[in-house]
């Protein structure tokens, strides 16, 4: 059996000699003001360990991760209803792309890019003002954490309403098709703070348990049905690194979701929920480092969806 520890701390070592760190997002002014030479990495394994590396403690801008939390609320709220007005397939575009919206008839392709997650929005607040949807919201990942101390950095929320032209695009494009029912600066206002939810590798890694339980809150209780989780992790394996999701599926091989802030969480069902985070992305608009990081963690530990678990694994 891999020793998880030292394999951390052999990444993190690994990381920081690296140069080629990628270029931190600058459309949202805020964002562009972090500090590419962080790399952070932390693993919750199913048996209730949680280790870590580098800057697992530091906070960062949870972004697009955010759309896994948001999706799994909007499916508790509307069930399978939501498939109606989001799609389940790969884009093959950019996060915030909108050449798919006029031939799909406002229909986005899935709920991990922009617009679909837009439409989620939209779903979760469920005819309420932005600060209910923002705080059942906020209130969903200290649940799934059990730390009351995550909070949404109000300057990246208002950095991204300054300069969000293109999602205010994609929004308004959505209601002309009828497939947004709240005005569109509800809908924005909603979607930008909960991209703005600040998380450290150590708090990610925490959230993502549900999806390696089939489910289950480490603390007792269910999150979402075995079948649900099971569903979430093959949207993230499918949808989940916007147009490089085929390339990440092929490198990595395990279910992810990436942020324009850098981060990337990760789940190994029945094994791991896995965070890293580097604020430099690469072409795609994913963390450069983060991806390595996680190539070489499946490389080493052998953890893959598409091969079985190793004896003692
Ligand atoms: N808030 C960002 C946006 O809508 C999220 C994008 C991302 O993390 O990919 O542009």
């Amino acid at each position: 059996m891999v020793d998880l520890a030292a394999l951390i701390a052999d990444i993190a070592v690994a990381m920081a000699a690296q140069e080629e760190r990628g270029q931190v997002a600058s459309y949202i002014p805020e964002l562009a003001k972090i500090d590419p030479a962080h790399f952070g990495i932390a693993i919750a394994t199913a048996d209730g360990r949680l280790l870590a590396g580098g800057d697992a403690d530091t906070a960062f801008s949870i972004q697009s991760i955010s759309k896994v939390f948001a999706l799994t609320l909007a499916l508790g709220k509307v069930g399978d209803q939501l498939w109606d007005r989001v799609g389940r397939e790969p884009s093959g575009n950019a996060f915030n792309s909108i050449v798919q919206l006029e031939q799909e008839h406002g229909i986005p392709r899935n709920p991990f890019i922009n617009a679909g997650a837009i439409v989620v929005s939209d779903v979760n607040l469920g005819g309420h003002q932005p600060r209910v949807a923002i705080g059942e919201m906020l209130r969903f990942v200290r649940y799934l954490t059990g730390d009351d101390s995550i909070a949404i950095n109000e300057d990246v929320a208002a950095s991204e309403t300054g300069t969000g032209f293109r999602n205010m695009a994609l929004a308004n494009y959505m209601r002309a098709f009828g497939n947004l029912r709240h005005p569109v600066d509800l809908v924005l206002g909603t979607y930008f703070h909960q991209c703005a939810i600040e998380m450290s590798c150590r708090q990610l890694a925490l959230a993502g348990r549900y999806l390696m339980l089939d489910g289950r809150h480490p603390d007792g209780g269910r999150v979402v049905s075995p079948g649900r989780a099971r569903r979430i992790n093959a949207l993230m394996l499918t949808c989940g690194h916007y147009d490089a999701s085929g390339d990440f599926a092929f490198r990595v091989g395990i279910p992810g979701k990436s942020g324009v802030g850098g981060g990337i969480l990760a789940i190994v069902p029945g094994r791991a929920s896995i965070a890293v985070w580097s604020p430099g992305l690469n072409d795609n608009g994913n963390s450069q480092l983060g991806t390595q990081a996680l190539e070489l963690l499946a490389r080493r530990t052998g953890w893959s969806v598409f091969s079985p678990p190793e004896e003692g694994d």
